[in-house]
């Protein structure tokens, strides 16, 4: 690290040598103690260095101490308990006219010449740009969700043997999911808010009033139930993964999922059969902050176009 942290020099036998960084992140407000890790990625508009810091999160105070369920889908980002539905931004949606025009571009120029590679690099800028969209929004729902609720309840997706209709419903919203799951996880920490995973077997079929098992196709929308209960279909998923969410913390004590610094990894719930599984993001979270410089790569070094 220069003096003046403006530059960098990698010691290490790849022989980069000194790049100099761009941006406004301030690096340099960081004792060069503190920095844990740096790493290059080169993205569609350019190479980035990445500082991993050791720094002690600060907790922030939330707001209201609410008990949110949440159900992901297609229609919606999401739907709470509440009834309160968050509208799918669909950024690649809007996106793709100008994605599919910047495609047919590169197939309309030469092989191997540079203006193909020009009409590449503004196809990859577009899709870049989507992805960060994307993790902005997620970013800021998973913020606001964290720092008003004491309990988040959301879908553990991953479980294996999921009702094969139902991944195929969710799989198409995948990426996003599991980037605004991410970052539930790590504000979650910053707010002490506890995130619950929960199993989302028969969540959207159970009635949430009575228990009563309702069989709905996925074209059915809304939920009816014969002990007078209707609700949106996706509302009454969140109100049964709240539920859910809140039979495990019961079960295992709030008190001690909130000393949240017994827990440097995943953990798991103490009875094997339990439906539900409740995570605390590892402790590696809570300490690293990820900034994004862009650099130049100077011109002895260039042979690193290939990393
Ligand atoms: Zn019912």
């Amino acid at each position: 690290m220069h003096s003046t942290k403006q530059r960098i020099t990698f010691t290490d036998k790849k022989g980069i040598g000194e790049v100099k960084l761009l941006g406004k992140w301030d690096i340099h407000t960081y004792p060069v103690k503190s920095i844990k890790r740096v790493r290059l990625v080169r993205k569609a508009d350019g190479y980035y260095c990445q500082f991993a810091v050791d720094i002690e999160v600060n907790t922030e105070q939330r707001t209201s101490n609410g008990e949110l369920g949440l159900d992901v889908g297609l229609e919606f980002f999401y739907s709470d308990s509440n009834g309160h539905h968050e509208e799918n931004p669909r950024f690649l949606r809007k996106a793709e006219k100008a994605i599919k025009h910047a495609q047919r571009q590169i197939y309309k120029k030469e092989k191997a010449k540079n203006q193909r590679r020009k009409a590449r690099q503004r196809y990859a800028k577009k899709h870049l740009r989507v992805n960060r969209q994307r993790n902005e929004h997620a970013k800021r729902i998973a913020r606001n969700l964290c720092k008003s609720n004491d309990l988040v309840a959301y879908e553990n997706l991953n479980v294996k043997g999921m009702v094969k209709n139902h991944c195929l419903a969710k799989s198409i919203n995948d990426v996003a999911w599991s980037l605004f799951r991410r970052w539930l996880e790590y504000f979650a920490v910053k707010f002490g808010t506890t995130v619950v995973a929960v199993n989302p077997r028969m969540t959207s079929q159970k009635c949430s009033d009575c228990g009563a098992i309702v069989k709905k196709s996925l074209s059915t929308r809304t939920h009816k139930c014969s002990s007078g209960c209707k609700l949106h279909r996706d509302v009454n998923a969140a109100i049964n993964i709240l539920n859910l969410a809140r039979a495990t913390v019961g079960q295992t004590g709030s008190n001690a999922l909130r000393s949240r610094s017994l827990y440097s990894s995943w953990c798991k719930p103490a009875r094997a059969s339990c439906d539900v599984e409740y995570r605390i993001p590892s402790a590696k979270a809570e300490g690293s902050v990820n900034f994004d410089f862009r650099f130049y790569i100077q011109p002895f070094a260039f042979k690193y176009t290939t990393l």
